[in-house]
């Protein structure tokens, strides 16, 4: 199945996430002792980035933004979180004076939150399949939705010849993991 070819993919992208952590630690815990208790945890927020949670000395990163962008969104986001941490130990808490000063040293973003576009979880995309074929349109789908007897507005040729296709299974095909023939085109 092709999921298992996208397994190692995720788990990499996972190890840059905690390697940076740890890297982050080690470089601070000296100074900042307190770092040492921190712990990292991934989490399934659609729309969160990340958090920084002082009490229970937890950053999460959220893995669903993970899976569907670039690993350099969410090494930003750590460092932005990480920047977080280290901000409350100068008992700042918020994006103040000091958090900037932190995120610019650690090189995030030194903003409240990242202006990058993100990706979130659509499950679907429509495509136009002429034969052999496949046109992404610009629309995604967080569930499925009905496309028979439908066509692209004014455009009747494209009667019938539009299907939802699962992201996963469209990336799969687009980086030659899955052929045609193995594809699932939902009316
Ligand atoms: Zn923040």
């Amino acid at each position: 199945m092709f999921l298992t070819t996208f397994m190692p993919d995720i788990s990499e992208k996972q190890q840059k996430i905690r390697d940076l952590f740890i890297e982050l630690k080690q470089a601070y815990q000296t100074d900042y002792p307190d770092l040492a208790s921190y712990q990292l945890k991934f989490s399934q927020t659609k729309t969160v980035l990340g958090s920084c949670h002082y009490k229970k000395r937890l950053i999460s990163i959220s893995l669903s933004i993970l899976k569907q962008n670039p690993v350099e969104l969410q090494l930003d986001t750590l460092k932005h979180e990480f920047a977080h941490a280290l901000a409350f130990m100068h008992g700042e808490r918020g994006h103040g004076r000091v958090w900037k000063a932190w995120a610019v040293k650690l090189g995030a973003t030194p903003k409240s939150r990242s202006h990058k576009p993100v990706r979130t979880e659509y499950k679907y995309q429509l495509i136009r399949k002429q034969g052999e074929r496949i046109e992404p349109l610009a629309r995604k789908y967080h569930r499925k939705v009905n496309l028979k007897n439908r066509y692209l507005g004014g455009d009747k040729s494209s009667l019938n010849q539009l299907y939802l296709i699962s992201v996963e299974e469209l990336e799969a095909y687009q980086a030659g993991h899955l052929h045609l023939a193995q594809l699932n085109f939902l009316q």
